[in-house]
């Protein structure tokens, strides 16, 4: 994947103070009072320099709170005068960014569902031709880079270079902890493949509940994430959207506080030892790989010769026996159980897919496998 993307470095349009970008505010704006009350308290925290508040709510259901509109959009005017913070908004179709642009807003922003969709993406885009406005771009709700590259893509060519990705974490299959999935190495890939685009972390819509804010922000920051959107309600439990994931201003303060901000490149030491482990690791893998090719191989003659002789082998009983020997050592040597057992049953299963392939055409003959 190439790009060549021209992005207007951050700090020479928004002063942070040298310090990674903090947003914050409500999920959504729910009324002035709500809105005013915790833009005010929202306003001490130094490092917030923006908020952020939905008018627009993509739902999953009809008739949930869906926002309450362009009739928020004074509010957020009256933020900036009242306040002094700049002010951001999701838009998810053309018409939210001719409101959003005619009341001033300072920074427009594209949810996760519309990056889903590169209908949506390019109406927004049209609608941007020629502005000039900063634009955030929240990753799709798939682990897709490529759908989030694209969209960022589809905004550049209309002339943005004021931009800002926002990684919100991915739905994933899989049960998680957290409310979408981190997949670090999504937005690492990214920072690779555009080194000058900034990314924030929305550490609120990836956790889905406040306990875990405070780690995923600091992982932001270990991994020289640019910055940090988070949802503060100045009453969260009675927040309409987004509840269990919303802090109060009070609460964020503190947690910015206590963020280690480290260093961003370490010494030449650090640099030196950092490069020799990773060469050992480098190594490790290939061996790694080499001896699974190895055990393959013999899966592969284990499966001839029991095709050649037909002999039966209780593949249940071998199985089990295996899982039980090698979960033992692995333990021993200091492996998770859980990711032994994820490891195990991938190899287990690559094997009877390479015996199903030599079996292959004895119809009639037992399958039987090595495992
Ligand atoms: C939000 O920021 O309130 C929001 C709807 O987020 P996302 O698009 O990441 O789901
Ligand atoms: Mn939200």
């Amino acid at each position: 994947m190439s790009t060549d993307l021209q992005i207007t470095p951050l700090d020479s349009w928004l002063d942070t103070g040298g310090k990674p970008l903090v947003i914050a505010g409500p999920c959504s704006a729910e009324s002035e009072f709500q809105v005013m009350e915790t833009a005010r308290r929202i306003a001490e925290i130094p490092q917030v320099t923006v908020f952020r508040a939905g008018l627009w709510k993509p739902r999953t259901r009809p008739g949930e709170f869906s926002g309450v509109g362009d009739k928020g959009l004074p509010w957020l005017t009256r933020v900036k005068e009242e306040t002094g913070l700049k002010t951001t908004v999701e838009v998810a179709d053309a018409s939210h960014v001719e409101q959003a642009l005619k009341h001033g807003v300072d920074i427009l922003w594209l949810g996760a569902r519309t990056v889903a969709n590169p209908f949506s993406v390019q109406a927004i885009a049209d609608a941007l031709r020629g502005v000039d406005i900063p634009v955030m771009v929240k990753n799709p709700i798939s682990p897709d880079l490529k759908l989030w590259l694209g969209a960022i893509e589809r905004i550049h060519v209309m002339g943005i270079r004021k931009m800002i990705a926002i990684h919100r974490g991915f739905h994933y299959f899989e049960k998680s902890i957290y409310r979408n999935a981190p997949m670090w190495e999504i937005p690492i890939e990214l920072k690779r493949l555009v080194p000058e685009l900034p990314i924030i972390v929305d550490p609120s819509h990836i956790c889905g509940r406040r306990d875990l804010l405070e780690s995923i922000a600091q992982k932001a920051l270990d991994l020289e994430m640019d910055g940090l959107i988070i949802e503060s309600h100045f009453d969260p439990d009675k927040a309409l959207t987004d509840a269990a994931q919303q802090i109060t201003p009070k609460d964020l303060q503190e947690m910015i506080h206590s963020l280690v901000i480290r260093e961003k490149r370490g010494n030449i030491d650090f640099e030196n030892k950092l490069e020799e482990l990773r060469t050992e690791i480098d190594k490790l893998d290939g061996e790694l790989l080499q001896i699974l090719a190895k055990r393959m191989e013999i899966i592969d003659e284990i499966g001839e010769y029991k095709n050649k002789n037909d002999i039966t082998i209780l593949q249940m009983k071998r199985w089990a026996g295996i899982i039980e020997d090698r979960l033992a050592i692995g333990t021993h040597l200091g492996l998770e159980e859980t990711f032994l057992k994820n490891l195990l049953s991938l190899i287990h299963e690559e094997s009877i897919r390479r015996q199903t392939v030599i079996f292959n055409g004895k119809v009639g003959g037992s399958l039987k496998f090595e495992v």
